[in-house]
This record gives C-alpha cells, sequence and structure tokens, in this order.
C-alpha cells in the first residue's frame, strides 16, 4: 500500500490548497479527486459564472452607448461562441491545476475517495492508500428539491451545460447564486421569472442591499414571484411549475433550481474514521480544521462554513502551516469575511449588518451612516441605477464593524476597505482618508 504523509480528498479549492501548501515543506502528499481539478470553483462556479457576468455587463454598456454618442446597433448574442471560448478558459486552468500539481510531486489519483479506517482511503477502483494525515475537502453539490418532476430542472451545474440560451427561464431561489444567474440571463436576452419562498432576497445579507437589488431586478425586466413554493413540475407546453397554493407557470424552456447546496460526504463513510457531522450533514471542525478524529481534517464547503472558495484556500494554507511547518497557533479567523455577489449591479459587503451589531454591541452603541446616489456614469444614460452603500459602525471611537454596497463597482471597490476593516479603521480613519474624484467609492470616505 503507498504510504503518504497527507492525503487529499477533493482537488477543489481547498483541497489543492493545503495540499500545495503541505508539498512545499517536504510532505508527501496525494490528491484524490473524482472530476475535474479546480473542484466547483473552477468548473462549475466563480471561474465560469465571472465569465457570464462580464458578458452581461457588456451588454449593458452597449444599450448605454447610444447615451455617450455611439452609433451602433446589436445585432443579437452568440451563446454557443461564449459557450466555446468559456470552456475552453476552464479548461486551459484545469491543465495548470494539473502540472502545478506535477511540478511539486504531489501524485493524483482519479477516483471517488472513502475512508476504511481514519488512516486509510480506498476508491472506487480499489486503490488504496494510507497517511498520518487526510483532509476531506469534498466541498458541496446544489440541492434539487424531492417533489415530482424536480429532474425536469437543472441546478447551477446544468447551468454551465446549456448549448443554447434558453428563451424563457424559471429560477427558484433567493439567494446568491440564484440572483447571479437571473441577472445574467436577463442581460443576454432571456424572458426571466424568478421564484421566491418569501418576499425577499438575499436574507443573509443587509436587508437593504436584497431590497435595492430586488427594486433593480424588476426595474430591468424580471418577473418577481413571492411566496412561490413548488410543489411539482410537469413536461407539458415546455416546462410548468405548480405552487402549493395552486398557482402555476408554464411555457419554460428551462427550470433552474437555486435553493442551496448540501455537503458531499455521502460517499466518504466517515463512520469508519468516526468523524462526526452537525444536523445538517456538515463536518464539524474546531477553529484548527481539526474534525472529531485525531489526524483527519475538514476544510471548505463540506464543513459549512463561509462557503467561499478564499475561506476554502485561506483554512487549506493555514492548516498545511500548522501541521507541516510548526505553527501550532495558525488557524483561519472566519470574523470578517469580504465578499461579492456578482448580481446586476453587484454587491459588496463585509463584516456586520446592522441587525448584528446591534445584537452584538447595543443600539446605543452602532451608529449607521448610509448614502444613496445615481453614480456618475449613469448622468447620460437612460438606465438609471441607484448605488447604496452603508457603513455600520459601534462606540465612541465608531470603528467600523461593516461595509455594505450594492452598486456599479462595488465588486472591486471593496478589497480595500476589507483591508482598512480588518485592521480596526475608525470612521475618523475613513474621514482622513483624501476623496479620489470623481468615483463612487469617494462616497465612503465623505459619508456624513
Ligand atoms: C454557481 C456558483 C458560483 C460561485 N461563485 C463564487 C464566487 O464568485 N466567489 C467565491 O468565492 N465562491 C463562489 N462559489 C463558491 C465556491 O465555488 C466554493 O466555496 C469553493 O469551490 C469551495 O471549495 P472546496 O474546496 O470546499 O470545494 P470544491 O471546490 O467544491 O471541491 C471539492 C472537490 O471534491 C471532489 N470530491 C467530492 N467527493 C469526493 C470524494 N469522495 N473523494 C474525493 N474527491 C471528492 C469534488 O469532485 C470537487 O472537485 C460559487 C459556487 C457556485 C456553485
Amino acid at each position: 500500500m503507498n504510504k503518504y504523509d497527507l492525503i487529499v480528498l477533493g482537488g477543489g479549492s481547498g483541497g489543492l490548497a493545503a495540499a500545495q501548501r503541505a508539498s512545499e515543506y517536504g510532505a508527501r502528499v496525494i490528491v484524490i479527486e473524482p472530476a475535474r481539478l479546480g473542484g466547483t470553483c473552477v468548473n462549475v462556479g466563480c471561474v465560469p459564472k465571472k465569465v457570464m457576468w462580464n458578458a452581461a455587463q457588456i451588454s449593458q454598456e452597449i444599450e448605454d452607448a447610444a447615451d455617450y454618442g455611439f452609433n451602433i446597433s446589436q445585432h443579437g448574442h452568440d451563446w454557443p461562441v461564449l459557450k466555446q471560448k468559456r470552456d475552453a478558459y476552464v479548461k486551459r486552468l484545469n491543465g495548470i491545476y494539473q502540472s502545478n500539481l506535477e511540478k511539486k510531486s504531489i501524485d493524483l489519483i482519479q477516483g471517488r475517495g472513502k475512508f476504511v479506517s481514519a488512516k486509510e482511503i480506498e476508491t472506487e477502483y480499489g486503490d488504496k492508500v494510507h497517511a498520518e494525515n487526510i483532509l476531506i475537502a469534498t466541498g458541496g453539490f446544489p440541492i434539487v428539491p424531492e417533489i415530482p418532476g424536480a429532474n425536469f430542472g437543472i441546478t447551477s451545474d446544468g447551468f454551465f451545460d446549456l448549448e443554447e440560451m434558453p428563451k424563457r427561464v424559471g429560477i427558484i431561489g433567493s439567494g446568491y447564486i440564484a440572483v447571479e444567474l437571473a441577472g445574467v440571463l436577463n442581460a443576454l436576452g432571456s424572458h426571466v421569472m424568478q421564484f421566491l419562498r418569501y418576499d425577499s432576497l438575499l436574507r443573509s445579507f443587509e436587508e437593504k442591499l436584497g431590497s435595492h437589488l430586488l427594486e433593480h431586478m424588476r426595474a430591468t425586466g424580471i418577473e418577481v414571484i413571492n411566496q412561490a413554493v413548488p410543489q411539482s413540475v410537469q413536461h407539458e407546453k415546455g416546462l410548468a411549475l405548480t405552487m402549493e397554493d395552486g398557482r402555476t407557470f408554464d411555457n419554460f424552456d428551462s427550470l433552474l433550481w437555486a435553493i442551496g447546496r448540501a455537503p458531499n460526504t455521502h460517499f466518504l463513510t466517515l463512520k469508519n474514521a468516526g468523524v462526526k457531522v452537525d444536523d445538517r450533514g456538515y463536518i464539524v471542525v474546531d477553529r484548527y480544521q481539526n474534525t472529531s478524529t485525531s489526524g483527519v481534517y475538514a476544510v471548505g464547503d463540506v464543513t459549512g462554513k463561509a462557503q467561499l472558495t478564499p475561506v476554502a484556500i485561506a483554512a487549506g494554507r493555514r492548516l498545511a502551516d500548522r501541521v507541516f511547518n510548526a505553527q501550532p497557533e495558525k488557524y483561519l479567523n472566519y470574523d470578517i469575511v469580504p465578499t461579492v455577489i456578482f448580481s446586476h449591479p453587484p454587491v459588496g459587503t463585509v463584516g456586520q449588518t446592522e441587525v448584528e451589531a446591534v445584537t452584538s454591541f447595543g443600539s446605543d452603541s452602532v451608529r449607521v451612516y448610509t448614502s444613496e446616489f445615481v453614480p456618475m456614469y449613469n448622468a447620460l444614460t437612460e438606465h438609471k441605477p441607484k448605488t447604496l452603500m452603508k457603513l455600520v459602525t459601534v462606540g465612541k471611537e465608531e470603528r467600523v464593524v461593516g461595509c455594505h454596497i450594492i452598486g456599479a463597482g462595488a465588486d472591486e471597490m471593496l478589497q480595500g476597505f476589507a483591508v482598512a476593516i480588518s485592521m480596526g479603521a475608525l470612521k475618523s480613519d475613513f474621514d482622513n482618508t483624501l476623496a479620489i474624484h470623481p468615483t463612487s467609492a469617494e462616497e465612503l470616505v465623505t459619508m456624513r
């Protein structure tokens, strides 16, 4: 049997980051992965999604061009060309990941790993490997509801397989993946209906972001249906979706479930290693990414915490620093996680919402600053989306604990502010920083 210092289950964001860092410290590492290297982010997540978002942004800019004096006309959008180029880009990335493993002498087995014991993994092809340390980085998968006909629909994975633009699409969900895909499809020419279980979007984020986005989505032609709980799907008159309250919506050529994700643990036979999961099936870890079994760790989406690529990467690297480079106190602090939702317009958010700050510090300690304006770019355009910004501060010294933005440029604006907030910046530090004019970002240092 092959013996290693570290077996990594899953060649996605977290697994590859940990594998490479551990091998830099001299560990003998093997990665086990059943599919393409790069995991969700590279193959069916962040990367192809951002390509689609870029295309949607271009579509909006072409529409705005006439207001800037250009005499151009659109002759439609060629979805298959975009898909072909996007797929080729993703394939190049798969190749880069493969050669990075080779350069670092990390072994790779194609297959799905499962625990034989806490020190031994076997794949469905009978390969067996042994190590003192095993990392579970198997990510998650999109949930399909258990209702009749649900399999006629697709998920975000299926979205990236679409060979043609669906003309009429129903998206079920209110989280970030649902709003991102709705925005892309709408901008590229689909008729989009989005179904919400309740009445709001992005419910785990600062409240104003979701309500502002909902207004934008409706204004740009997305039909948003509230209080819609699907009961069944029929394959007649295209696809039809019937709700629990009896309403039926039909004629869809695509229905897309974006109702959440679940951890990829079903094949792992975790009980053979004594690894505990929580009531939703996520692997339980402490702050050092240790599972309930010594020598078995977990990072990334499979732990259910802040399910984002940079989080999985950072947790994986810190784990390797700790286990293979004698840095016993190295761990990832999940308190301040910046993130962007690539909706139209985009949302950038870091730190606490107003409600969270009030809960943690009491309402007397919290002071909030907001600004709402039409960006200068849109002064000339017919389309006038507003930007909204909110800073949440706490205490007499007004430490900034949250920054929430919806509007053009939010995606690129946030990273620098996340540095400032991570360093404990005060509102006075924001005020003392000279503005960059004319930008939207300058509003964040001129709020009163
Ligand atoms: C549509 C979409 C858009 C997203 N957009 C963003 C974004 O813009 N920004 C962002 O930060 N995050 C985004 N994410 C989230 C991001 O993709 C994940 O947080 C990230 O990929 C998690 O990394 P991971 O290593 O935990 O898991 P993954 O990247 O999912 O990797 C897990 C790997 O494990 C493999 N595996 C599964 N079972 C086994 C097994 N038994 N044995 C061996 N291997 C196994 C899988 O095949 C997979 O390759 C997006 C996700 C989706 C679905």
